[in-house]
């Protein structure tokens, strides 16, 4: 499927490398290398399951998006100390500006540094983190903690973990990520309604391990403001209907669903149907180095599967306008990437 990609001609090589771009689906743990992961480990004294670097890495060849999740959360065990965040975040800002990407919002696992953590030290890290990031690199990350669903006990300690977050301003949201197949979304109602009465912004995870009826619920009973993958929705014409007359943002990441095996790797990807059905897709990498992927190299997949360097441009401005920055922060973002070049005011 992307083991040896066809180039693609100069021109559209270009224009996809050039492209300011905009990522709203990426995990900060997930986004570290191995390598990174491994170091971080050893220097916290963590035991990850593998005897050597090499293993580690060898590791990274999933079986399935249980043993998927297995690693990412092996990996984000490795984090420890309150450096960690700010190391992990500088890092993350260094590699999303190589690919052009100049505005991001990034999951942070929340439901992982619930306990066991000092989290006013944790936030003053990743406020560092944050600013240093972007001295360093330019691009504006803004983060959105999740709560993991297998673990729904953890699910207001989230919460309050978010809004502390909020209140020193770096924290714009809630998400709901994890399992989804055995955790519906009727477990995080209240949560899911005490942060929207909280000003914060809600996204979840829906149609990936379980089907239409989850983006349904995503939607209807959290109130969720985007979807993470949404790519079952096609299970059911009601729900792409309820999607497509609501313009729900949907942030579908094509390499991560064909590495967990959510999609058969001999099938095509179901962006191109979603696209045909007017839905408002938005593409993004989700774990870049666990998927071997980057958003330069998603935008390359679906170059490769037809769509137009314009057309690409217009789902980065659909990413844009689907940001949860203020609404005066949001209009530079759109006409920066709207630009040809990108050469607008930035955020
Ligand atoms: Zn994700």
């Amino acid at each position: 499927m992307t083991s040896e990609p066809r180039p693609l001609p100069p021109g559209v090589e270009a224009a996809v490398a050039a492209m300011p771009k905009v990522e709203l689906h990426v995990h900060v743990e997930g986004a570290q290398r191995p390598d990174t992961v491994w170091a971080m480990a050893q220097r916290n004294g963590v035991a990850l399951p593998a005897p050597t670097p090499e293993a580690w890495r060898a590791f990274y060849r999933y079986r399935d998006f249980a043993h998927f999740i297995q690693v990412y959360i092996a990996a984000s065990r490795a984090i420890r100390a309150p450096r960690d965040f700010t190391d992990m975040l500088v890092a993350f800002h260094a590699d999303q500006a190589a690919q052009g990407i100049v505005y991001t919002e990034a999951f942070l696992s929340a439901s992982l540094y619930v306990e066991g953590f000092d989290q006013g030290a944790v936030l003053e890290a990743i406020a560092e983190g944050l600013a240093l990031g972007r001295a360093q690199s330019g691009v504006v990350v803004r983060l959105i903690p999740d709560i993991a669903r297998q673990v729904p006990d953890t699910q207001r300690a989230v919460l309050a973990f978010t809004l502390a977050g909020q209140k020193a301003g770096v924290f714009i949201g809630l998400g709901l990520g994890g399992l989804e197949a055995g955790y519906p979304p009727a477990l995080f109602t209240e949560v899911f309604a005490e942060a929207r009465r909280n000003g914060l912004r809600v996204v979840a995870h829906a149609g990936e391990g379980a089907g239409a009826e989850s983006v349904r619920g995503a939607v209807e009973a959290l109130g969720a403001e985007r979807i993470g993958h949404g790519i079952r929705c096609l299970e059911d014409p009601g729900v792409v209907a309820m999607l497509r007359e609501r313009q729900v943002p949907l942030e579908v990441c094509p390499m991560s669903n064909y590495r967990t095996g959510v999609v058969a790797a001999d099938a095509p990807h179901p962006v191109f149907a979603m696209l045909e059905a007017g839905l408002n897709v938005t593409v993004h990498s989700d774990d870049p180095p666990m998927f071997d992927t980057t958003l330069t190299d998603e935008f390359r997949f679906l170059a490769r599967g037809g769509v137009s360097p314009e057309r690409l441009r217009t789902l980065t401005v659909a990413a844009a306008e689907a940001s949860f920055l203020p609404d005066d922060e949001r209009e530079r973002l759109v006409a920066r990437v709207s630009a040809q070049g990108g050469r607008a005011p930035g955020v």
